[in-house]
């Protein structure tokens, strides 16, 4: 794929502007926590956009019209020559047996029409083709909202943490 050098901070906050409107039909907020360091990543912008909306999208579907917030984080791993981003949302969480199920291809528990299943397989391997992993983990652990608004209580919620390396030589 068409790889480039490009900001990973900009790449978020572009897809975070494409779902704002989205978001706050459902009345639910998005807090940015991002490292200031601009990290600077080889990757596809496109195929990386379309990964942070489908992140961003299944967060606002499973909170729902009850809203709620979702924490987009970024972090440069200067030691490890990595960046990670994590995606935090109060929703009502994933049950433990399906945690292992949602990046398979299909696997949705959106209503016929509403749901392809497709998002999260394309997602992991977009994130694979560029040296990466994603992973989930439910409920959010505690502490990772700590000094973030999150309007009240939250519920279980969700966490999709990205890894992305700064450099990855092509296979
Ligand atoms: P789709 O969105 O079409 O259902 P995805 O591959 O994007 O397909 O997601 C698969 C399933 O993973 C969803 O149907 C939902 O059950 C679950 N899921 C994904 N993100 C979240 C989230 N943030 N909170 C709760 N469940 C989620
Ligand atoms: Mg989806």
């Amino acid at each position: 794929s068409a790889k480039i050098e490009m900001c990973f901070n900009n790449s978020l906050m572009e897809a975070i502007t494409l779902v704002r409107h989205a978001f706050s039909l459902e009345h639910a907020a998005i807090v940015t926590d991002l490292d200031d360091r601009m990290p600077i990543i080889y990757g596809d912008p496109e195929k990386l956009k379309q990964v942070w909306i489908n992140l961003l999208s299944n967060a606002r579907d499973a909170m729902g019209w009850q809203g709620g917030t979702l924490l987009v984080r970024s972090r440069l791993f200067v030691a490890d020559q990595k960046v990670t981003a994590w995606f935090a949302d109060t929703g009502p969480g994933i049950p433990p047996e399906n945690c292992s199920r949602i990046f398979d291809p299909f696997f949705t528990t959106k209503p016929v029409g509403q749901g392809t299943g497709l998002g999260l397989s394309v997602s992991f391997g977009i994130i694979q083709d560029h040296g990466g992993s994603i992973s989930v983990q439910s409920p959010v652990p505690q502490g990772f909202f700590d000094n973030v608004d999150t309007g009240g209580a939250p519920g279980p919620g969700a966490v999709f943490i990205v890894d992305l390396p700064l450099e990855h030589e092509e296979t």
